[in-house]
């Protein structure tokens, strides 16, 4: 449902950024436009009334500072994220007071930008994907009206079956269930020995979901499974 979807504008005139930048917020699940330059950002603001810009500092034409005066002055109220160079903190200091909601340095991180625009949203008081949804543990990501399942955000492709096993270790994130528990809640049976089921998809669950750090599914001895975020050291 496209018209749900956060919409995201990313201002930045280096074409690799922007595109790496671009393709992968897209894939995040947000609805991404692009721009070049600074003038070319003030348009699409106007043609895509973006809920966050993420906007480049060092632009061709107008710097990023002055896209953002522009942006206020013409009564745009819309949040922005700040790309800065690393370490220019004087940037940052000036983005934040002329009214930029956050920032990042470059080179960041997929998952740090999409932290930060969740985090511009939430002050925002906009619709976040929390709220639509989506449920988060670590990077792991469980859309739960769309059956779409990322980690890291990386689309993974579940049965019904995985779904609904790794949905109910999501909801209990944190509590031990026993396979009895499991097997109950997503099978539906009646514990009487089956629990080798249980085992079976719990395993194709960590091949598709758990496959990288930090692990989530954890064993509990003798007694079942519990998806947590790992403790610091572990
Ligand atoms: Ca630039």
């Amino acid at each position: 449902m496209a018209q749900d979807k956060v919409k995201l504008l990313v201002i930045e005139d280096e074409m690799s950024i922007r595109e790496l930048l671009s393709a992968s917020l897209k894939y995040a699940g947000f609805d991404v436009s692009s721009a070049p330059t600074g003038y070319a950002g003030l348009q699409a603001v106007e043609h895509h009334h973006p809920d966050v810009v993420l906007l480049d500092v060092m632009l061709p034409d107008l710097d990023g500072f002055e896209v953002l005066r522009r942006l206020r002055a013409g009564g745009r109220d819309v949040p922005v994220l700040f790309l800065t160079a690393r370490d220019a903190v004087d940037d940052r200091v000036t983005g934040l007071r002329l009214g930029g909601d956050d920032y990042v340095t470059k080179p960041f991180s997929l998952e740090e930008v999409i932290e930060r625009v969740n985090a511009v949203l939430r002050r925002a008081g906009k619709g976040t994907p929390e709220r639509s949804g989506v449920v988060r543990i670590a990077d792991l990501e469980l859309n739960e009206q769309e059956y779409v399942v990322r980690r890291a955000g990386k689309a993974i492709t579940l049965s019904p079956t995985e779904f609904k096993l790794l949905q109910c270790l999501v909801h209990n994130a944190g509590r031990v269930l026993s396979k009895a528990q499991l097997l109950e809640a997503v099978w539906s049976y009646d514990f009487n020995g089956e629990s080798g089921i249980v085992e079976t998809y719990i395993s194709y669950l960590r091949r598709k979901v758990d496959a990288v750090e930090p692990r989530l599914i954890h064993t509990v001895r003798g007694f079942g499974y519990v998806l947590r975020t790992p403790a610091a050291g572990e």
